[in-house]
C-alpha cells in the first residue's frame, strides 16, 4: 500500500511537471510567435529534449567528480543550449528565436525544485544500499556466487574481492540464509539495491528502517528494527528475546540465525544483547539488527552512543523511514511494506 502511496505521489508530481512543461513551452512559442503549434508537436520536441538530457546525464555521471566543472558546463548545456537546440530544429526557428521560445520553461525548476525539496525531506527519499548488513533482503555492492550446502545463488561483500586475491575465503549468505566461507564468486561486482523510504510510516517491529548511526549520524544505515522501547533485548541460539519472551519472526526471516560473540571467538568492539550484557531498551529507544548477523555493524557492536543513550540504542529521532520497496535492479523489485 505504502509503495503504492509512493509512485502514486511520484507519477502525479511528474504529471504535473510535464503540464508545466507543456504549457510553458506552448506560451513561449506562441510568444516567440510561431506559426502551426499543436499540443502533439509541443510533446515531441519536449520529449526529444529529455531523451537528450537524459543522454548528457548518464554521460556525465561515467566521469569521477573530479572533473566538477565539465559536469557544471554539461549541465548547463543539457539545461539549456541542448532543448534550444531541439525547439530549433523541431519547429524550423532561428537561434534568437528558439531560445525566445525556451525561455519561459526556465520556470519550471524553480516551481518544482522546493516541492522536490519538500518531499524528500519529509515524505519519502530513495537512497542507495551501502553494505551488505541486510544480504540477502537487501544487498550493497556484492559478488555472486553458488551456496556450497545449498546450490542457491549466495553474496558477498564487493570490498572482501582483495581478500580473494590475495587466496583468502570470505563469508556470503545465500537466499537462504546459509553463511558460508567460499573463495567460489565470480570477480565481477554486481550494483547496490536501490530502495524507498518513506518518512510518514511508524516503523513496526521487522520493519526495515534507514536510520542515522548513533556513532556517525551523519551516516545513514538500513537495518532491520527489533527491539521496541522499554524491552530487554537478549540474543540466544540464534533467537532474539524481549524481556525473555522469544520473538517469531515473520515468515521470510523463518530462517535467519542472530548471532553474539558470546564464545570469544571473534573480537567485537562491544556484545550487546549477548546472554551477558542485555540491551535495556529506554522509552524512545529501537534495537537493530542486520539480516547478514556475522558481517552487520549494528546494534550489537556499536561503542559510541548517540548523545544521552546507550550505545546500542538508536533514539526515534535517528529514524530516518520505513524501507517501502526495492525498486533497482528491476530483478530485485520487491514490496516490503
Ligand atoms: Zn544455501
Amino acid at each position: 500500500m505504502s509503495t503504492l502511496i509512493t509512485f502514486g505521489l511520484l507519477g502525479l508530481l511528474t504529471a504535473a511537471e510535464w503540464f508545466l512543461w507543456v504549457v510553458l513551452l506552448r506560451f513561449g512559442l506562441s510568444w516567440a510567435k510561431v506559426e502551426g503549434v499543436t499540443i502533439g508537436r509541443v510533446i515531441g520536441a519536449l520529449l526529444l529534449s529529455k531523451v537528450g538530457q537524459g543522454l548528457v546525464f548518464v554521460l556525465d555521471s561515467q566521469w569521477d567528480d573530479h572533473q566538477r566543472l565539465l559536469t557544471v558546463l554539461l549541465i548547463s548545456f543539457a539545461t539549456f543550449v541542448l532543448p534550444c537546440v531541439v525547439v530549433a530544429f523541431w519547429f524550423r526557428l532561428k537561434p534568437l528565436r528558439s531560445i525566445q521560445a525556451w525561455l519561459p520553461t526556465m520556470v519550471v525548476p524553480v516551481i518544482t525544485i522546493p516541492f522536490a525539496y519538500m518531499i524528500g525531506r519529509f515524505l519519502i527519499e530513495a537512497f542507495v544500499l551501502t553494505s551488505n548488513s541486510m544480504a540477502p533482503t537487501l544487498l550493497g555492492p556484492h559478488l555472486t556466487g553458488l551456496c556450497v550446502r545449498c546450490d542457491g545463488k549466495c553474496f558477498a561483500s564487493y570490498n572482501d574481492l582483495e581478500y580473494l586475491k590475495a587466496g583468502l575465503q570470505t563469508q556470503a549468505i545465500c537466499t537462504d540464509f546459509h553463511v558460508t566461507q567460499t573463495d567460489d564468486v565470480a570477480d565481477l561486482g554486481e550494483s547496490a539495491d536501490r530502495i524507498m523510504v518513506a518518512k510518514y510510516l511508524s516503523p513496526e517491529r521487522w520493519d526495515m528502517v534507514a536510520f542515522k548511526v548513533p556513532e556517525d549520524p551523519s551516516t545513514i544505515y538500513v537495518m532491520r528494527l527489533v527491539g521496541l522501547p522499554g524491552e530487554e533485548i537478549v540474543i540466544k541460539d540464534g533467537k532474539v528475546l524481549a524481556d525473555s519472551r522469544e520473538l517469531i519472526p515473520p515468515n521470510e526471516l523463518a530462517k535467519v540465525e542472530y548471532i553474539t560473540d558470546t564464545n570469544g571467538e571473534q573480537d567485537w568492539p562491544a556484545n550487546w544483547g549477548s546472554p551477558e550484557s542485555p540491551a535495556q531498551l529506554a522509552d524512545g529507544e529501537y534495537f537493530v539488527l542486520g539480516d547478514f548477523s556475522a558481517r552487520s555493524r549494528d546494534s550489537r557492536l556499536w561503542v559510541k552512543g548517540a548523545p544521552g543513550h546507550d550505545p546500542y540504542a538508536v533514539p526515534e529521532s535517528y529514524i530516518v523511514g520505513v524501507v517501502t520497496c526495492c525498486y533497482w535492479p528491476p530483478d530485485r523489485w520487491r514490496t516490503f511494506r
